[in-house]
């Protein structure tokens, strides 16, 4: 299977894990399964390779993922407690994630020490910020780079791997209905399955593990659905309120913004999310044929071209006409 990443990039990595002994591996805030089940197959890759190797998040791993951890090795990052560790290691593998600001603290006391950092995502980037970077837009996941690596690398497949990167192809294509849907996702998946893998126990571990707080707070979300444009565009909110009287926290939200995309007509969805210290993430999708990154940079944000986010100071009734009245520009001299 001929691959994205360059001969030269796999040589590259090989001998970076051939030199040193001590890793950090990382992803981006709020986790998600692209994120982790990366983290988990390259972990792998370290063991077999016998290395020292640390897996440290923002957030903790989302209870519907933790099947992917059972021994619990991953570690919520606390300045005080992995400050040495840090210090001591050598190399910080940075997945999934491709800018500073979506490594929150971890990020910036990274920046603080001289640690090697090496890049592997799939986002669109504008800057690369790590030593070395694979970065490769055009990839399903990163879990389908990982996938490469670990073939360059001549890795074990051993089951783990295999689950792990199954949930990150799976999670980041949407159960294969997303733009990102590739031939390469399928091909590696069609492997994973010829290896044994049961798909419907990871099915049912990611999207059969909802809480009855996420159910709850999905009706009252659903149910306040508002279109605009023509029904081209839909968008809904989040407020504290709202997860106060549900009880869901801000990990039961994975997911909700792509739900409108569902209704007919509906190109563009955006999902405005109060946060506890007042400010408004977004949540941008497209269906396809209008890209909605821009809009998202707009608000300081970023992303893919049918997936972006954003994170702007509220108050909530002030971001949203705004927002709205800005993606008016999206719709403009595009017939409905
Ligand atoms: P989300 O709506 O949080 O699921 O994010 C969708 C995608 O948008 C992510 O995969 C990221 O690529 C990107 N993204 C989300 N939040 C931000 C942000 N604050 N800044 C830049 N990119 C973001």
């Amino acid at each position: 299977m001929s691959g994205l990443i360059q001969p030269d990039q796999i040589a590259r990595i090989d001998r970076i894990i051939d030199k040193y002994a001590n890793f950090i591996i990382t992803t981006h805030v709020n986790p998600d399964g692209d994120g982790l089940g990366s983290e988990v197959a390259f972990a792998e890759l370290l063991r077999q390779r016998k290395k020292t190797f640390s897996i440290i998040n923002n957030n903790p791993v989302p209870e519907n993922y933790r099947f992917l951890d059972p021994n619990q090795q991953m570690e919520v990052f606390n300045k005080d407690r992995h400050i040495e560790l840090l210090t001591s290691a050598d190399v910080l593998f940075i997945l999934d994630i491709s800018d500073w600001g979506r490594l929150r603290e971890l990020g910036e006391l990274v920046r603080e020490l001289s640690l090697k950092t090496v890049c592997i995502d799939h986002h669109p980037v504008q800057e690369p910020f790590a030593d070395v970077d694979i970065i490769y837009p055009e990839a399903s996941s990163t879990g389908e780079l990982i996938y490469e690596l670990l073939k360059g690398l001549n890795a074990r497949f051993t089951q783990r791997i295999c689950e792990a990167i199954y949930t990150a192809i799976l999670t980041d294509t949407g159960s294969f209905r997303f733009t990102n849907t590739n031939p390469a996702a399928h091909r590696i998946v069609a492997e994973l399955l010829e290896a044994g893998i049961n798909p419907q126990k990871i099915y049912s571990n990611v999207y059969e593990n909802q809480s009855l707080a996420r159910v709850k707070l999905m009706a009252r979300v659903l149910g306040g659905i508002q279109l605009e444009y023509d029904g081209r565009l839909a968008w809904m909110k989040i407020t504290q309120q709202m997860l106060k009287e549900t009880g869901a926290t801000l990990k039961d939200t994975e997911g909700l913004a792509d739900f409108p995309r569902s209704i007919a007509g509906v190109e563009v969805a955006l999902l405005f999310m109060e946060l506890e210290d007042g400010k408004v993430k977004i949540s941008f999708r497209s269906k396809g044929n209008v890209v909605i990154n821009g809009l998202a940079k707009e608000f300081n944000g970023g992303g893919h071209a049918f997936a972006a986010g954003a994170s702007t100071d509220g108050p909530l009734d002030t971001v949203i006409p705004n927002v709205l009245q800005r993606a008016a520009a999206l719709f403009e001299n595009r017939p409905a």
